[in-house]
C-alpha cells in the first residue's frame, strides 16, 4: 500500500493485526494419542516433551510408543515449578542440548503455556496435548507468564496457534473432575467478558466471536451438570469440546479486542495471595465473573447484571464452582491481603478498566466480599 493510501485509510484499517484463529490440525478421539505418531513426525524428528513432573510420569507410557514407532528421538523436560521466565531459560537450554526440532507440550494450562512460549522463542513447531478440560491453552496463540511464586506477571501473544493439537478423550477422562469444572468456569467467562470488552464494535469477526461466546455459555448451562455426572456421556465430550476447543475459537476469532475484563483481573489479583495457589485458574475466574457482575450492579445499578449473577449462583451450585472467598478456601485471609489483591487487579494497565466505568480498589474489595448478596429487585432477564 502506498504511503498516501495508508494515510487516507481509516483508523481500523491501520490497526489490523495478524489473525491466529486455530491450530493447523486438530486430532481428536478416544485414545487417539496412541495413533498420533505419524502426524507428529511430519513436524520434526527430535521432540522435546514439556510437562509437569507428574504429567510426564503419567503420559510416558501413552506417548513414548507413538514416538518410537516413528523413530523419533524424544527427551522429556519439566517446566516446574511455574510457567516463569526462569523455567523458560532452563527449557531453552534443554531444547538446545537435545537439538530439538519440535516441542510437544503435555498437561494443563501452565505446562502448555510454557511449551508454546518455548517453541515461540526457539522458532520451532509446537504440538499441544491437553490432559484435562481445564483451559483452552492447547488451542490459543497466547501464553501467561507467572513469577516463580505463582503470581501473574504478563501475557505474551505468540506468532501462531499450535501446529497440531491432540485431544485424547481417554486421557482427559483420567483427570480429576475438578479440572473440567474449572474449565467450565474459565470458558463461561468468555461471554461475560467479551460482551463487555467488545463495546459497541461493528467488526464482523468481533461480533461473531461474542455471539459464539453466548452459544458457548448456553451449551455449558445445558450440558455441564449431566457431563460431570457421567464421564461416558455424549454431554461430557461436548463439554470438553466446549472448554478446550470452542473457548479457543472465540479467542482466536475475537483477537485482541475480545479480551478479558474484570473476571480475569480478579484472578490475576488473587494469584498474589499465597493461600490461593492451589485454586485452579478457572475456579478463580468463575468467582471473578460474579465479582464483575456485582460491580456492574453496584456502580451502574445494572439490573441485568444482578439477574445474571443470580442465574450463575444457581449454576455454580449445580456443578460445584466457587461462589465466595470462603468457597475458594480464603476465609482466613487478612483485610490487607484482600486490599493487596484488589490493588493489583485495579492497576492502571489492568483489563478491569475495560469496564465502561471507573473502578477503585475499595469498590472492587466491596464487590469481592458480596458475591452472593441477594438483590432486592431483580428484573427478568436472559443476559
Ligand atoms: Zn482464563
Amino acid at each position: 500500500m502506498s504511503k498516501k493510501a495508508t494515510t487516507a485509510s481509516n483508523k481500523t484499517a491501520t490497526s489490523y493485526t495478524p489473525l491466529s484463529i486455530a491450530p493447523a490440525q486438530v486430532l481428536r478421539g478416544e485414545n487417539c494419542l496412541a495413533n498420533s505418531g505419524k502426524a507428529i513426525s511430519k513436524l520434526g524428528v527430535r521432540p522435546l516433551v514439556v510437562g509437569g513432573n507428574q504429567t510426564i510420569t503419567v503420559i510416558k507410557p501413552f506417548l513414548e510408543p507413538a514416538l518410537t514407532t516413528e523413530k523419533l528421538v524424544s527427551q522429556f523436560a519439566s517446566y516446574s515449578p511455574e510457567c516463569a521466565e526462569s523455567s523458560l531459560v532452563k527449557l531453552k537450554d534443554a531444547a538446545q542440548k537435545h537439538q530439538a526440532d519440535l516441542i510437544i507440550g503435555v498437561g494443563g494450562g501452565k505446562a502448555l503455556d510454557s511449551a508454546k512460549l518455548l517453541a515461540h522463542q526457539c522458532e520451532l513447531p509446537i504440538v499441544t496435548i491437553p490432559t484435562s478440560g481445564a483451559t483452552c491453552a492447547a488451542w490459543t496463540a497466547l501464553s501467561n507468564v507467572y513469577s516463580e511464586a505463582g503470581a501473574f506477571q504478563y501475557d505474551v501473544t505468540l506468532s501462531r496457534c499450535p501446529d497440531l493439537l491432540i485431544l485424547d478423550y481417554g486421557l482427559v477422562r483420567t483427570a480429576p473432575q475438578r479440572t473440567l469444572v474449572a474449565g467450565i468456569g474459565d470458558a463461561i467467562a468468555k461471554w461475560y467478558e467479551a460482551s463487555v470488552s467488545s463495546g459497541n464494535s461493528t467488526s464482523t469477526l468481533l461480533i461473531s466471536a461474542v455471539q459464539q461466546a453466548r452459544i458457548l455459555r448456553d451449551i455449558l448451562f445445558q450440558k455441564s451438570a449431566i457431563a460431570i455426572k457421567n464421564l461416558n456421556s455424549d454431554e461430557w465430550r461436548e463439554v470438553v469440546d466446549a472448554t478446550v476447543l470452542l473457548a479457543g475459537v472465540i479467542g482466536g476469532i475475537g483477537g485482541a479486542d475480545c479480551r478479558t475484563v474484570a473476571a480475569h483481573a480478579v484472578h490475576n489479583g488473587l494469584t498474589y495471595i499465597l493461600e490461593a495457589h492451589n485454586i485452579l485458574h478457572g475456579e478463580k475466574v468463575a468467582y471473578g465473573i460474579l465479582v464483575q457482575l456485582r460491580l456492574e450492579e453496584m456502580v451502574q445499578g445494572n439490573q441485568l447484571a444482578a439477574s445474571a449473577r443470580q442465574q450463575l449462583l444457581q449454576f455454580y451450585d449445580e456443578i460445584g464452582l466457587p461462589k465466595t472467598l470462603e468457597d475458594l478456601g480464603l476465609e482466613n485471609i487478612s483485610l490487607a491481603q484482600l486490599r493487596h489483591a484488589a490493588a493489583i487487579a485495579t492497576k492502571t494497565q489492568s483489563d478491569i478498566h475495560r469496564l465502561p466505568f471507573s473502578i477503585s480498589p475499595e469498590q472492587l474489595a466491596a464487590a469481592m466480599v458480596s458475591t452472593v448478596v441477594k438483590t432486592a429487585k431483580i428484573a427478568p432477564s436472559n443476559k
